[in-house]
């Protein structure tokens, strides 16, 4: 089972309680963006084996929004952190770079 610790209440959540919304990092975009631009923020998603950085919501807890970096082989949860950023956090990265030299580091 998946279990991931929010970062706003610090709760062990299992995935029975959050919800998950897939890649994080999106850029959103508007009613005057390309149109090739907005059909890839709309059906072009990541889907890596491996390290993957994803939105999820602690929806039966605090409700807040919330991203995880885990392998989707393994499920290894390397960290979460609050969702008010762009990019994911450098210790972050430093950690997963530790425990996976083979990672070719996060990409937009
Ligand atoms: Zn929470």
């Amino acid at each position: 089972m998946l279990i991931l610790t929010c970062p706003y209440c610090g709760i062990n959540a299992d995935e029975t309680d959050l919800h998950g919304d897939g890649e994080a990092h999106i850029p959103r975009q508007g009613a005057g963006a390309a149109e090739d631009d907005f059909e890839a923020y709309l059906f072009h998603k990541k889907n890596p084996r491996g390290v993957h950085f994803e939105r999820w919501r602690h929806v039966f807890g605090c409700g807040k929004w919330f991203h995880a970096a885990r392998d989707t082989m393994t499920l290894e949860v390397f960290g979460t952190y609050k969702a008010q950023t762009f990019e994911p956090p450098k210790a972050l990265i430093n950690k997963i770079k530790k425990k996976r030299l083979d990672w070719e580091g996060y990409m937009k």
